[in-house]
């Protein structure tokens, strides 16, 4: 670990190409939340630092080599060459990290996260090639033709369940669309975030391109979101928070681009591969311990088959390795802390005071780290458990009679982010893909993602769509030049 260390530069946020120390001097430690122990500290950002780092931002957006030098091959370029120091030399570092601060499997880490990332920055680095505008026949003897230009200066705050990955969702987009970024990761998970800074100077994206400033939410999230030189907010994470932004950002009518909760539904048909399914409703439910935005959260199961369907994936509950996450058979680390924890065991207990069973699971093991059991609650569609986003790993199981019951129920919630569907029957999974109210349907399958194909929320659970073109049209704006020929 002491190598890992080297890399870190303790309490310094990297701003404009230099790594500063917060203005007011203050830093905090970020924790393991596998052993709580603290791993180092990191800057305390205040206001005076959101200033710096927009003054930063808009000075390489108006003057600086990224769009006044750079071509759009010369930007694709430098983010193919972030994608490969990703991919290859330090994608164990940068798994490790993430690891130690978020506490997710290595297994996950190093196979899944860290990889994903760097195909978001090869994915998105040969869009920037590819990004124009249209030539239009307009009525009357003129020309018409569109461009389509970057924002500006982007502020992107991040959650902790995919600190890394969903920072790359929004920057690597950003970044090839031309634009400059303040990223703002969570306050209990920002090393990754500062690693891929300095990363993305040693690719060749000049300074004050992407700049990371750490620090709470509520100190240096809000003023980046009420300063008028930051043109866009790219945000995920809790309705709330969305909510309060929303409110903010209208000061200054800056575009958003919204990805919040969710409480998606899983459908069990009776007709399905039952076997595939239930693996299915575990991960759903289970992968990165339910702290994910999309987990199938309320799971439907046909009453035909609901008991024996529960029978299984009890089992596939009880026998997830959970435990150290630098060991790489765990598959379930802990929550992010003791706070989420406790917010999640509250959920159970009012779950089971509405009238919910608690099939398995529903307690924190003895020791170290804040884990949770995997938990099963019978309960129904109804109650508080099955209407509020609990983000760990307690999924509602919920039986249903007939195809119109499992759209109704399935719709009946604020969220629709996406949600999932299990039958062999091709039209009844086209018919309910059409149905439910949701940014993606998995049809036999769940938690799928492709940095090329589009992410993002129905209702509560935001607006603007993340990844594929639809995420770099998110971040332009469409100019109409008009030519008079008479
Ligand atoms: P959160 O409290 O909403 O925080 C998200 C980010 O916003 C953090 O960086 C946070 O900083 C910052 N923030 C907090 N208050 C702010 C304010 N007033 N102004 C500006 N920024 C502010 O969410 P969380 O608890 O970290 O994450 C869990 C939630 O995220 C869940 O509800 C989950 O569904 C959602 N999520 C959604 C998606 C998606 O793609 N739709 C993906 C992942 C997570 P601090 O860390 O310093 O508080
Ligand atoms: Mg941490």
């Amino acid at each position: 670990m002491s190598e890992l260390h080297s890399t870190l530069r303790p309490g310094r946020l990297l701003i404009g190409g230099e790594w500063l120390s917060a203005q007011n001097g203050a830093t905090r430690a970020t924790v393991n939340p596998a052993t709580e122990e603290k791993i180092t500290d990191v800057a305390d950002g205040g206001e005076a630092d959101v200033e710096l780092a927009v003054q930063a931002a808009r000075k390489a957006f108006d003057s600086g080599p990224w769009t006044q030098k750079m071509t759009a091959a010369d930007r694709g370029r430098a983010l193919y060459k972030l994608a490969q120091l990703i991919a290859g030399p330090h994608r164990d570092e940068l798994a490790e990290l993430e690891t130690l601060d978020c506490g997710k499997p290595i297994s996950e880490t190093k196979n899944i996260d860290i990889p994903m990332v760097a195909e978001m920055f090869e994915y998105f680095a040969g869009w920037s090639t590819k990004i124009h505008g249209d030539t239009i026949p307009p009525r009357g003897n003129a020309f018409t033709y569109t461009l389509r230009e970057p924002i500006g200066v982007i502020g992107v705050i991040v959650p902790w369940n995919f600190p890394a990955l969903m920072a790359s969702w929004k920057i690597a987009a950003a970044l090839a669309a031309g634009n400059t970024i303040i990223l703002k990761p969570a306050e209990l998970t920002p090393l990754t975030a500062l690693r891929i800074g300095g990363l993305a100077l040693e690719a060749g994206i000049p300074p004050g391109v992407l700049n990371v400033i750490t620090g709470k939410g509520t100190v240096i999230g809000r003023p980046l979101v009420r300063h008028a030189g930051v043109d866009k907010i790219s945000f995920t994470g809790s309705t709330p928070v969305g909510q309060e932004i929303m409110r903010e950002a209208a000061g200054t009518v800056k575009r958003l681009t919204l990805e919040l909760g969710g409480k998606s539904p899983n459908v069990v048909f009776a007709d399905a591969d039952l076997e595939a399914a239930v693996r299915g409703a575990a991960t759903g439910i289970f992968y990165n311990k339910g702290e994910v935005c999309a987990a199938g959260s309320r799971l439907f199961i046909e009453e035909s088959v609901r008991d024996e369907f529960l029978e299984k994936l009890k089992g596939r509950a009880e026998a997830l390795k959970y435990g150290d996450p630098f060991d790489p058979k765990t598959r379930l680390g802990p929550q992010i802390s003791a706070g989420q924890r406790d917010s999640i065991l509250g959920y159970v207990a009012k779950g089971r005071s509405e009238g919910a069973s608690v099939m398995t699971g529903g307690e924190a093991p003895s020791g170290k780290g804040y884990f949770v059991k995997p938990t099963i609650l019978a309960g129904n569609n109804d109650m508080t458990v099955a209407r509020e986003e609990i983000f760990g790993p307690v999924v509602v199981a919920i039986p249903f009679g007939s195809f119109e019951d499992a759209v109704r129920l399935s719709n009946t919630t604020a969220f629709g982010l996406a949600s999932g569907v299990w039958t062999r029957d091709v039209k009844k999974a086209h018919r309910y893909a059409r149905q439910v109210k949701a940014g993606t349907v998995w049809v036999n399958t769940y938690n799928m993602y492709d940095p090329s194909v589009p992410f993002g929320g129905f209702k509560a659970s935001g607006f603007g769509r993340e990844l594929g073109a639809e995420a770099v049209h998110n971040y332009t704006e469409t100019k109409s030049v008009w030519i008079d020929l008479n």
